[in-house]
């Protein structure tokens, strides 16, 4: 038995499922999931020493590469001043002021612990302030695990929602309304169903939570239109694209201004950070100004602040990172596809600069239901093959595969080659 395996066999009898967040689980591939050791750049090793090269990336905050020395060196240093004050401090304020003096459109900021809390908390406060309840999300977008937002809802276009998870009651996800992404007609219908009634529209700006569905041209324009129209807020979630198509994320790199905006992954560099920010007047609904209460004991912790400001700073000094980003995209991606062609196969390969992911079908995917229909037994196998090759990918059809500025020439290739193998049936 390997380590991972002896790991596995001790964890599952005292974690649920072995894992501490079901996206680590091969439940779909039938095996335990690799243990790992440490990381480094673009190499992860595992507890037995296997290396691999990881297109995880933490799910996303490793943006800069694993143990980037500059993030490291800072929360060294960060640690000898003590983990947690519970109280105000200094970086804090620098994190809020660098965030809003270079992102347009969020002039104040909260800082919470995850990418769920800080999608909860603007949802609450975009309730608060336009005082209305309901909300409309998209099937397939993933907004984090609270209650109200645990709405998936399959096929096509629903007034209330069903909840995607036991546990939630009715009650919690009956103002949780479903559109269809890349679909405005379906946002439109259901404004019309609730007029005065929508709070916010929520939506990740690129859908990487179904694998990666890109929007339709005019689709973020059109939501902000709609919004405008009925008096909603247009809430980004940015927790996978803020900082990484851009330092503006999403907003920036489509030009279409949300009202409210949520952060997390790369806002802490791997340290568990979240945020949500936007327009003044929102942001002044929140406790202890306004009648919206959120709060957090460790929220905007000295050690968590000291790795995400200091990875922030160096994507706003180093504007050639997203240049360098979409370049490897279109070499890692592009090849991919090309490989695909040469061996006469349709499935789709969706990407945009750092993100991309392989749909096993051959019809575009553009919304929850395609992506649904992709062969996930033929990714099993992909997956498996792709391990073996020493490519460490998410163990599911419907996670992004994430680059960083870490993945060289050389990683590339080898990735290419493997994928190559693979689908020229030499593995
Ligand atoms: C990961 C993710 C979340 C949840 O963040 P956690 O830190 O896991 O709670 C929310 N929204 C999007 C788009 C995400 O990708």
């Amino acid at each position: 038995m390997t380590v991972s395996e002896t790991l596995f066999e001790r964890a599952v009898k005292r974690i649920p499922g072995g894992v501490n967040s079901p996206v680590r689980a091969y439940g779909a591939i039938g095996e335990a999931p690799r243990f790992i050791d440490h990381a480094d750049g673009c190499y992860i090793y595992d507890a037995d020493g296997n290396a691999y090269i990881d297109y995880i990336d933490s799910w996303g905050p490793m943006i800069l590469g694993h143990n980037f020395p500059a993030v490291r060196e800072a929360v060294i240093k960060a640690c000898e001043k003590g983990l947690s004050f519970g109280c105000a401090t200094e970086i804090e304020v620098e994190m809020a002021e660098f965030i809003c003096e270079n992102i347009p459109h969020v002039e104040m900021i909260r800082m919470v612990n995850s990418g769920t809390e800080a999608v909860m908390s603007a949802v609450r406060s975009a309730r608060g302030f336009t005082g209305r309840d309901k909300i409309i999300k998209f099937a397939g977008c993933y907004h984090g695990h609270s209650d109200a937002l645990l709405v998936s809802a399959g096929s096509g276009v629903m007034t209330s929602g069903i909840p995607d998870s036991a546990g939630v009651p009715k009650g919690c996800t009956m103002d949780t309304m479903t559109a269809v992404y890349n679909d405005l007609d379906s946002v439109k219908t259901l404004l019309e169903q609730a007029p005065d009634q929508v709070a916010a529209v929520i939506v990740e700006p690129v859908g990487a939570n179904m694998g990666v569905v890109l929007p339709e041209e005019g689709f973020l324009v059109g939501l902000r239109k709609l919004c405008d129209q009925y008096g909603a807020l247009l809430i980004f979630d940015e927790v996978i694209t803020g900082f990484r198509l851009a330092f503006g994320g999403a907003a920036e790199y489509f030009h279409v201004k949300p009202d409210m905006v949520t952060y997390g992954k790369i806002i802490g560099a791997g340290m568990p950070v979240g945020a949500y920010g936007g327009r003044k007047e929102i942001m002044e609904m929140v406790s202890p100004v306004g009648p919206v209460y959120q709060a957090g004991t460790l929220s905007g912790n000295p050690v968590a602040m000291a790795a995400g400001l200091t990875q922030l700073r160096y994507l706003r000094s180093h504007s050639e990172v997203y240049r360098d980003l979409e370049k490897k995209g279109g070499k890692l991606y592009g090849g991919m596809e090309e490989i695909l062609r040469k061996n006469g196969l349709s499935y789709q390969m969706n990407h945009i600069s750092s993100l991309g992911s392989l749909f096993f079908i051959g019809e575009k995917v553009k919304d929850y239901a395609s992506a649904k229909s992709s062969d996930t037994k033929a990714f099993a196998r992909y997956f498996l093959a792709m391990l073996k090759a020493g490519i460490h990918l998410a163990p599911s059809q419907f996670e992004a595969m994430f680059l960083s500025t870490a993945h060289d020439d050389e990683a590339i290739d080898r990735t290419l080659m493997a994928v190559e193998g693979y689908f020229s049936g030499l593995l």
